[in-house]
């Protein structure tokens, strides 16, 4: 028995017979060509690229997979780089240069691309040279004249173990045949993790060895929950992990059912669970567990990329594709919020001595006029594609939120000179995570359509205690009276303007603190998306009557750890929760 631990990909257990899939590596000849040759060389090419691009028209089209649109978008971006010229032109170039068959350039001037991109800090970079390596993969082997082995003929149950997993063979795998994946690769926001989650087939990646530890037909358990994957495990192991499967399972299909019903308590009161997501790859999974809307997607993400930063088109494409993909529901799009542990070298101030108060947010934004103009633009055209709603980071008063509404009436003005389409009435928000913002809530709630609380920064900052500081990280407590009474004021503050509040700090989606919150009077719950169902299950199971008492009794006490202690005691005896 061997046990491996690496990244934990997509959530879920899977015990099964392992299928390893063996990457060729194909031998690549190479020898001298004659000048009267390069024409008959650069047909060779040409034909190859014609039956790549209908392979992947292929497996398009075939009837027995359901694609999803994410793989569809993959293999239009394949088709795409098959049509690429001036990836074609420096394989023409070099060809005409040395005079050597069209495979061994082709193999050369890709793994110098390959090489160059792999040493990029940019872990999306790295990850697309998957994309390059399949797609010349599929043209090499066709000058070869070698059929690709392929995952869609898989026919029975496996758990698929695999070095690294090029895009379109995971598009064109027979998924309903994979119990889990299992890589020496990947990484979090890989293709194969990002495919692996909306099938919901576990995956624990970055393994770096288990290609060499598994045998064809081994048995394997792949816990993507943690992270573990066992190989051929002791008769005790196994029967451990039977148990938590069937647990896993029984507590999945509990939760799924009720993916259609709303998150109603008892007594009638509606809650709106929703997701937070960082790219747009994330929407479908939060779709699938029963989101009612987007609360937060951190826009921040496509400032942090190595070529700079997007232009008003690349984020208005980005934004309309999460706004469409979320058909009408609602979606909370937060301006740009970099600075402070989000650094990037174009937006940094290199002279801070506590940047976590410095020049992040919406400061940045406001000394950056035309960098928070363009994005404002971009939300603006954007959202008349679905039901858009914008929302400022670390606003710590009024007179920093007049000047931001300031602006994007500046930017409304614009647009409807140039006679361009937007949401007139989009709803605009902010996020409360300085304490002073809380503290002003009752004044800031005249001039917004709604809050969201941020308890990641408004625990930080009420504490004073880093978020991000292992030797100080006792400090950080939700449950510190002076949180909780920071939260129940502004939620008060806002409810007497007829607001709705909501939060997407990590609190809302502990289940431990479910039960308070809703009793403190919260409207709107935000979290990754596969914490919707457990904190819905809550939420219906118990009346806001009850909650507010909970919450009436814990704003007596004077101590973090009362608070702390008689919350998990209530949700231990009240729940079948396991609270640690
Ligand atoms: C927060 O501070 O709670 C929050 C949601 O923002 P971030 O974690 O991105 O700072
Ligand atoms: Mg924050």
């Amino acid at each position: 028995m061997t046990e491996l631990r690496g990244i934990a990909a997509s959530p879920g257990i899977a015990i099964g017979r392992a299928f390893v899939y063996q990457e060729e590596h194909p031998q690549v000849p190479q020898y001298k060509i004659s000048e009267k040759k390069l024409e008959a060389e650069k047909e060779r090419l040409s034909a190859a690229v014609e039956r790549a691009s209908s392979d992947i028209e292929g497996i398009k089209n075939s009837s027995h997979q359901d694609l999803e649109q994410d793989e569809i978008r993959l293999l239009d971006s394949h088709l795409m780089m098959l049509q690429d010229p001036s990836f074609f032109e420096s394989v023409y170039n070099r060809l005409e240069q040395d005079l050597l068959n069209v495979e061994w350039v082709l193999h050369q001037t890709v793994r110098e691309l390959l090489d160059k991109l792999s040493q990029s800090s940019d872990a999306y970079l790295r990850e697309r040279t998957a994309d390059i390596h399949d797609v010349s993969k599929r043209v090499l082997n066709h000058l070869l004249e070698r059929d690709r082995n392929s995952l869609a003929d898989l026919k029975e149950e496996r758990v698929l173990v695999t070095h690294d997993l090029m895009p379109s063979d995971a598009v064109a795998m027979n998924k309903r045949m994979v119990r889990a994946i299992v890589m020496d690769a990947g990484g979090k926001t890989s293709h194969t993790a990002i495919i692996a989650r909306s099938f919901e087939i576990p995956a624990v990646l970055g393994l770096s060895t288990v290609t060499r530890t598994v045998r064809d037909d081994e048995q394997v358990i792949v816990d993507g929950n943690t992270g573990v994957v066992i190989v051929d495990p002791d008769q005790e192991t196994l029967e451990k992990y039977q148990k938590i499967l069937n647990e896993w399972q029984e507590h999945e299909v509990q939760l799924m059912r009720l993916n259609s019903l709303a998150a109603e308590t008892r007594d009638g009161k509606l809650i709106f669970l929703k997701g937070n997501i960082d790219i747009p790859e994330e929407v479908d999974s939060v779709i699938s567990h029963g989101a009612v809307g987007l609360g937060m997607y951190r826009s921040e993400l496509l400032f942090l990329r190595p070529e700079g930063l997007p232009s008003e088109e690349t984020q208005y494409e980005a934004y309309r594709q999460v706004i469409e993909a979320m058909d009408r529901r609602p979606v909370t799009i937060r301006t740009l919020d970099v600075g402070g542990d989000k650094v990037t070298d174009r937006l940094q101030a290199h002279d801070e001595k506590n940047p976590i108060l410095g020049w992040r947010a919406i400061r940045l934004c406001l000394s950056e006029i035309e960098l928070f103009k363009t994005q404002l633009r971009a939300l603006l055209r954007a959202s008349v594609h679905g039901t858009l709603r914008i929302m400022f980071p670390m606003i710590s008063g009024i007179q920093e939120l007049n000047r931001a509404l300031d602006i994007l009436e500046e930017v409304k003005a614009e647009l409807r000179d140039r006679n361009v389409p937007f949401e007139e009435d989009i709803p605009v928000g902010i996020m409360i995570e300085v304490p002073s913002a809380a503290l002003t809530s009752d004044i800031l709630a005249r001039k917004v359509d709604f809050f969201s609380i941020g308890t990641n920064d408004l625990i930080q900052y009420t504490i004073a205690v880093d978020r991000g500081n292992e030797r100080i990280a006792y400090l950080y407590e939700p449950f510190h009276p002076g949180v909780i009474r920071l939260i129940k004021m502004v939620i008060d503050n806002a409810h007497a303007e007829g607001l709705s509040v909501a939060m997407c700090g990590e609190m809302a989606g502990d289940p431990v603190a479910s039960v308070v919150l809703l009793g403190l009077g919260l409207d709107e719950f935000s979290m990754s998306a596969v914490g919707i169902p457990e904190v819905k299950q809550i939420i219906r199971s118990i009346s806001l009557a009850e909650a507010e008492e909970l919450a009436g009794n814990i704003m007596e006490l004077r101590k973090s750890e009362d608070v702390d202690r008689t919350v998990r005691e209530y949700m231990r005896q009240r729940f079948d929760l396991v609270v640690y």
